[in-house]
Parts: structure tokens; sequence; C-alpha cells
């Protein structure tokens, strides 16, 4: 039997194998090892004490699937070895083979997955020599999307893969950049090498892909024959149809999804502004998807629209016509309250017919998810015939138009409805899957099952009065098939006609020829009946699979407008208002803006606030103010309303006016990140690094604190460089939240720099924080104020307030201008100064002025010269 194990799981070295033994999944070796505290299993022993001792667990087959769901999780792969053969007609050793590998990022059981978010399963390929350029494919299993990405850069690929969370990655071992492997080593679920077949020269790359879309040319994708994104999509292609046996018919199309037309949001964003995950909540190790944007806005009714919405999220659209589209659909749901009721409750009974389909496909769909696709397409027409009547003047909104507009399936819907069993069983075996009327046959083996258990009945009745027994009963197992049971107590009365087949301790059972009969009659016809309910049902898979086309376009419909009307919905609860759309490169002006989520999960009430950032006039804002001002909730409230408006949503405002963006950048300060507790002033160097690179007059780009990682006057010189630098390249729209207060003098300096405060009031021996954002700057002696009302001895307050003056004195040249502002082109007052902020070239030249050379001996003119040479850098 170990010889037979370890056969098979040295063709599945990489996955856990599960081996079927009688009523039990077992796992060896290690393999055991792993799982078991995995499982919570005993970890016990096979041959325990003997040189051929072998670890093992196991688990009960009947409840296989939640215990491969905990491998899953784990980030495991799961080899099913079944036993292929009844074990009662085996000879020797039963017949077992693997039946299906399950990974994590190719599953598609319903139980397995989670409604709401993506399955997906990348593929990564990367091309050596060159800059070296890569590309990965994306798959989801369970829904047929399929689509590919190109990368320039390692960090690109980073990207990609914190942005769509594959659960499953595949590469060639040694094949990526370091730090991509890396990335994808630490932050993927699971990790699988690709094997020999599985890999993909140019030529095989585009014959796999052309041949299973029967297409003739890679360019109808927008993709080249042998580019890395290709070879990637043929390696998920071939890896997910391996695993799962199966041609996956339902993956119908393979997308190239380009950056350019959606607003880009980096990984680093997307966790500042919790719009998926909640920052405390994913660093206490939850899935904290409580207060994040997410949560606020997905009130969507069936699951495929929930991963629709959070799609949208995270690649908002950047096309002011297409954002247009989804805001007056939007409008249109959220202004008719009794059709958006009906429809989220129509669409509510819709169900997942994305995920049904790919079970069709690939012949697991049973008989109750076959009935669920019915039900949910006649709701799905429902909902669709509900959208365009209502108005009879035809729908205003262009999108809802085109979505009414989508083929119901009527035909397949009326196939469905005639072939299944109005509550069909879980299995032929187990009773009805077909519907009556369907096969005379069928209709005939049925009713001669029923008929015969009828007539056995009547056999148990008629033998109680021939025998005065009135405990006489007719039972069945599988061993005897039917038979007479009579108590101990009666045998006295059994009439000579009966066969004695066994005896029990209390009873004693018969069989007559009669019954014999008539068993023989309801087995076979049982049998037969077996058989053409799986015929039919068989059948009519085959055909739900072939309109797959048709289902997969009325699923995304459906996860369409369901996304919409939960924008709506949310757009009526929290009194959200559309938000006027203008090209890239005009201004950002909101009107009482308010932060989604805090509004909704704070107990104080939100204090809305204007934002305005103006390319002309207020490119950047500066923000000062005192701790717990609001600072942080402002930044990113307004990174958020972009965020929320370019998706397609109404925003929490009472009007705005936005300028698409391009991209959006965050970078928060070090010491105020919460997203990751190790987090490094290197790490904020290298994301400010890579903002300054990237922003363009497109972007926004929202600065928290940055420079806080660092001591006061570094951290305080490079904010200022980076303000500086912001201001003359690149020129996106700016946000600076900062507790350096010497920034501010910058808006004397830069004409596109203003400065906003966090306005605060003394009220009661309190400082009270209005959270109201105004003009102006924070008030310095502020930490003195608090002093003061927290009690500290006058002395003290007064004492500091004299060194304050001293300090800020020195902030100042003789011209009144700040000392930080000095640069070129300005009066210096003293090596030092120059010699940290001037350029090398001006501090030899200052030197050289203020040589007398009257007074120079020759030694000390061998000196300068040395002093000078050395200055600059040689
Ligand atoms: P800062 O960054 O200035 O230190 P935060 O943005 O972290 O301040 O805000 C501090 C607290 O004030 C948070 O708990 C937040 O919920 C609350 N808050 C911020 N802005 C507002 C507002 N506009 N209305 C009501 N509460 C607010
Ligand atoms: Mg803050």
């Amino acid at each position: 039997m170990l010889r037979q194990y370890l056969e098979v799981k040295a063709q599945h070295p990489d996955a856990i194998v599960l081996y079927r033994m009688g009523d039990f999944f077992e796992l060896f070796f290690e393999d055991a090892e792993k799982a078991a505290p995995i499982l919570e299993v005993q970890l016990t022993a096979r041959n325990r004490g003997t040189e051929n001792e072998a670890p093992m667990c196991g688990v009960p087959h009947h409840a296989i699937e939640s215990y491969i769901a905990k491998l899953l999780d784990a980030g495991l792969r799961v080899a099913i070895c079944d036993q292929v053969e009844d074990p009662k007609e085996a000879k020797g050793l039963v017949k077992r083979e693997v039946t299906r590998v399950v990974t994590p990022g190719t599953v598609s059981d319903p139980e397995l997955l989670e409604g709401k978010r993506a399955n997906l399963l990348a593929a990564i390929t990367w091309e050596r020599g060159g800059e070296g350029r890569g590309g990965a494919a994306f798959l989801d299993v369970s829904t047929g999307s399929f689509f590919v990405r190109r990368f320039r850069s390692a960090e690109e690929g980073i990207e990609d893969l914190a942005l769509f969370a594959p659960r499953e990655v595949l590469y060639e071992a040694g094949s990526l950049p370091v730090e991509l492997a890396e990335f994808a080593e630490r932050e993927a679920a699971c990790r699988t090498w690709l094997a020999e077949e599985h890999r993909f020269d140019s030529r095989r790359a585009s014959d796999l892909l052309l041949r299973h879309f029967g297409a003739s040319t890679l360019r109808g994708f927008g993709l080249e024959d042998g580019e890395p994104a290709v070879r990637a999509a043929a390696s998920a292609l071939a890896y997910a149809q391996s695993t799962q046996r199966n041609e996956l018919a339902h993956i119908r199309g393979l997308s190239l999804r380009e950056p350019g037309d959606r607003l880009i949001l980096d990984a680093t964003t997307l966790a500042n502004l919790e719009v998926f995950k909640n920052q405390r909540g994913a660093a206490a190790g939850g899935k904290g998807r409580k207060g994040t944007l997410l949560a606020v806005l997905d009130k969507t009714a069936t699951a495929p629209g929930g991963r629709l919405l959070a799609d949208w999220l995270a690649r908002p659209l950047a096309d002011p016509d297409a954002i247009g589209d989804r805001h007056a659909a939007v409008g249109e749901l959220a202004g008719d309250h009794a059709r958006r009721d009906r429809l989220r409750e129509q669409l509510a009974r819709v169900g997942d017919p994305e995920r049904l389909l790919s079970r069709a496909v690939l012949g697991t769909m049973s008989p109750r998810e076959a009935a669920a696709l019915r039900d949910g397409l006649g709701a799905a027409a429902a909902a669709l015939s509900g959208l365009s009547e209502a108005t009879l003047a035809g729908l205003a909104a262009p999108l809802l138009a085109r979505l009414a507009a989508t083929d119901p399936l009527a035909d397949l819907a009326a196939d469905l409805e005639a072939t299944l069993a109005a509550a069909p069983a879980t299995s032929p075996a187990d009773g009805a899957v077909i519907a009556e009327g369907i096969d005379a046959d069928l209709d005939r083996f049925r009713s001669l099952a029923r008929n015969s258990k009828q007539i056995l009945l009547e056999i148990e009745a008629r033998e109680r009065e021939r025998t005065g027994i009135s405990s006489l009963k007719i039972r069945y197992n599988r061993v005897f098939g039917y038979y007479l049971e009579i108590t101990r107590a009666n045998q006295d009365r059994v009439p000579a006609d009966y066969i004695r087949k066994q005896t029990l301790v209390n009873a004693e059972r018969y069989v007559t020829p009669e019954i014999k009969d008539l068993e023989e009659q309801i087995l076979t016809a049982d049998e037969r009946r077996i058989a053409l309910e799986t015929e039919h049902f068989r059948a009519l898979l085959g055909r739900i699979a072939a309109r797959a086309a048709g289902l997969s376009a009325l699923a995304s419909a459906v996860a369409t407008l369901d996304g919409l009307a939960s924008f709506a919905e949310v757009a009526v609860r929290q009194r959200y208002v559309r938000p006027l759309m203008t090209p890239a490169g005009g201004v950002l002006r909101i009107r009482d803006g308010r932060h989604p989520v805090v509004e909704e999960v704070s107990r104080e009430a939100f204090v809305p606030n204007d934002a305005e950032l103006d390319p002309e006039q207020s490119q950047i804002v500066l923000l000062t103010g005192p701790n717990m001002g609001g600072k942080s909730t402002y930044l990113r409230q307004v990174a958020l309303l972009v965020l929320m408006a370019q998706a397609g949503s109404f925003i929490p405002a009472d009007s705005a006016e936005i300028s698409v963006c391009d991209r959006i950048f965050t970078r928060v300060g070090a010491s105020d990140d919460l997203a990751r507790g190790e987090s490094t002033f290197m790490v904020e160097m290298i994301e400010t690094a890579n903002i300054l690179r990237h922003a363009t007059q497109n972007s926004l780009v929202i600065l928290d604190e940055v420079g806080r990682g660092t001591a006061t006057f570094d951290g305080l010189s490079l904010a200022w460089a980076i303000v500086e630098y912001l201001h003359e390249h690149g020129r996106p729209k700016a946000m600076f939240a900062t507790h350096y207060h010497e920034l501010t003098e910058l808006s004397a300096l830069l004409s596109r720099v203003v400065n906003r405060t966090m306005a605060v009031k003394e009220w009661d021996e309190k400082i009270v924080f209005l959270r109201r954002v105004v003009p102006g700057s924070a008030d310095k002696s502020y930490g003195l104020h608090v002093a003061r009302l927290a009690g500290l001895p006058n002395q003290v307050i007064e004492r500091a307030g004299e060194i304050l003056s001293n300090l800020e004195a020195q902030e100042y040249d003789v011209q009144g201008r700040p000392r930080l502002a000095r640069g070129e082109g300005s009066p210096a007052s003293g090596p030092d100064q120059l010699a940290l902020f001037a350029p090398p070239e001006q501090v030899v030249a200052e030197l050289l002025r203020d040589v007398d050379l009257n007074q120079l001996t020759p030694l000390a003119a061998l000196n300068l010269l040395h002093t000078l040479k050395s200055r600059l850098g040689g």
C-alpha cells in the first residue's frame, strides 16, 4: 500500500496528497506532519515501533471539502487520490488515481470560494537579456475572467501583484528579477514553480491560445506573438487545464489591460487610503474590512456585483465621458426609490451565474446548482425588463439602456425550467433530478419504482392478515434486499412458504419468491432511472456550457447593474452628490466635502471642509495644525473623493468639480504609518522618490508628515526641497500636511503654494478642535498654549516663551527672509550654511572671493589650493 502511495506522491511532490482508504483520506510522512496542525487532527503513525514507521493522519471522506478548504487557506496545493474501482471487486490492492488537483488559484467549488472576491491565478514570465520586460496573466477559473498585463520593470510587476492579490502565483524558478520574486514569495498565498510542460516558447504559446479561443491571430487581443504576457497567458491556461483536467471552454476571451485608461493607484496608496483594508485591523492580522471605503460603498446584492465593485475601486476610470456614463446611471437609479428597491430585490435572487457557468463547463455542476442557475436566470430577466419598462420614454442614462438590452437567455431559461425537476435532488441516486414529461422511459421507470413500493405495502398488509402477526414488517437492506422480518415470539406462526434467510437475536428474516420478483423490478427500474436522469442532466450541462458567451455577458450586465444600484443606494442613504467631471489638468474644487468612512464611524458630528487645488493658483496646499486637528483625515478625504468620483460613485460633498487624475500617490511619514510597523525612513524615501519621478501635472499627490522619520533638520530640509521640486517639476496637485511649521514660509517664495491650517479655539480652559480647514498657518506657540492650559507652572511657560522667540529670530536672516530659503543667488552669511546648502562651485567661488592675495604666503596658497580642490570633490 505504501508503495502505491509513494508512487502517487512522486508524481505530485509539491502537493499534499490525500490518499483514500475506506471511509478516510489519509496523509503520510511530511504531508501528515505539515498538515495535521492545519487540519487540527491528531498526528499518529502507521507501523508504529517498526523500522517502517510512517507518520500519518486522516480525515473522514464525507467532510473532505472543508478540510481541503483549510489546506488551500494555508496556501497549499492538494492532490486527491481516490479509489477508482469498487473495493469489493478489486483483486489485491484497490486501484487508486489522482482524480483532481486543487490549488488555491484554480478552485471553482463555491464552498471553497469567497463570494465577493475574485480568485485569481497569476502567471509571470520575464524576458531575459536587454533591459528586460515582463508580462503577467491573471485567470479566474471560477468565472472565466482572463487578462494580461505588461511590465517594463520589476516595480510594475510588484504593483500588480499587490493590486490584484492573486491567491497563487506561477513562475519558473529563478526567472524573475529578485525583488519581484521576493515579493511574490512573501505576498502570494501560494507560489508554484512552473513545470516543464507548462512552459512555452513563443510559437507554442501563441498556438495554444489561438487554438483555445478559435482565433487566427493574437492581434485581435491587442497582443504580439511571443511577448512575455502571451507566454504567461499560455502557462496560466495550461496549468489550469491540467489541474482541472478540463479544456475550460468557459474561458472565452483574453484582454490586455493597459494602465492608460485607468486611474492608477499603487499598493501603498490603496493601503493608506484604507480602500480595501483597515490598517489597524490588517496590522492585527484580521481581514479588517470594517472601516474601509469598500465597506461603506458595497451595498451590492450579488457576489458578482461585489467583485465588480471592488474592481471599480481598485482601477477607477480616467476618461471623463466613461465616468459620466456611470454617474448618469447612478443618478437615474438614485432618483427612483421604488424602481431601485425592486431592482435590488430581483438582483438578490440572481445568485452567481458567472461561477455557476464555470461549474457547468467543468461538468461539476450539481442539480441544485442548475436549479439555482434556472432561478437566477428568471430573476435576471425580471431585473432587466423591469429596468426598461419603468420609464416608457426609455432610459435616460445610455449605460442603463445598454444594460437593459442584454439578452436574458429566455431559451436557456425555458430549457432549464422544462428539463429540471422543480426541486431537484442532490444527485440522481437520491431522487428525481429531471422533470416529468421529458422522457417517457424515465417516467415509466419512476412509476414502476413508485408502484412497486405501493405493492410491497399491500403485500405487507396481506401477509399480516394471513399470518395474524401484526408486527410483521417488510424491510430492505443492501445485503439481502427486501425481506420479511418476524419477531422470535411469533416464529410458530410463520407459514411454510417463507424461506429463511437470516437469524437475529430477536427476529428471523424471510423472503418469498413474490418479494424477490418485485425486488428485481424495483432495483432495475431504479438503476435505469438513475442512468437516464444522469444522461439527461449531462446533456443539460452541455447545453448550458454551449451558451457560455451569452451567460458571461448576462452575468456581467447583472454585476454592472448591481454595482450601479449599490452606488445609487449609498448616494441616497449618505446624501452624496454627483461631481462634475472635467478633463485632466483642470481644477479640483470640493465644497463641504466629508470623509466617507470617518463620517460613518465617528461618534462626533463630522465637520465638512472645502478643498481647492488649482494648477495656476494653488497647486500645492501646505497644511499645518496641531496633532489630532484633523490633517490626515482631510488629506485622505480629498484623495478618496477623487477616487470615488472616478470609480463612478457619487461623493459626500455639497458640490464638486473634479478634473480627472491619472494617478493618486500618497505617502505617510514613517512614524505616522500604521500600515507597516517596521517602516523605515528608507522606505519613506524610496516611495517619495517614486512619487517625484512619476507624478505628472495630472496627478494628485498626498504627503502626510513626510520627513518625520529622521532628525528635525534633515527631515525639514528634505520636506522643503520636496515641495520646491513638486512646484517646479511634474507640477502635480499636491497636499502636504506637516508639523514643520517652517515650511509654510514657502508660500511667500513659491507662487503656487498656499497655506491652510486646522482651526482651533480656546474655550473653557480647553483647546477645542474645530476640524475646520482655514487659510493661514498654525500658531507657533500653540504648544505653549496647551502647556499653560494643562497647568504647567507660569515660570516654565514664560521661560519657554523666551526660548521660542530666540529660536524664531534665528530662523530669519537680516532681510527678514526665512533662512532655509537661501540657495543659489541669495546672500549668505557664513561658510557653514554654505557648506550645507550651496553647490560646491559656489563654495569655491565664495572662498576665492574672500581671499586677500596680498596677505597670502606661498604655503597658505598651496593649502588653499588643496582645500578648493577637495571642496570640488577631487
Ligand atoms: P491629525 O492628522 O491632524 O493629527 P487626524 O486626521 O488623525 O488628525 O484626526 C484626529 C481625529 O479627529 C480623528 O479621530 C478623526 O476621527 C477626527 N476628525 C478629523 N477630521 C474630522 C472632521 N472633519 N470632523 C469630525 N472629526 C474629525
Ligand atoms: Mg496625522
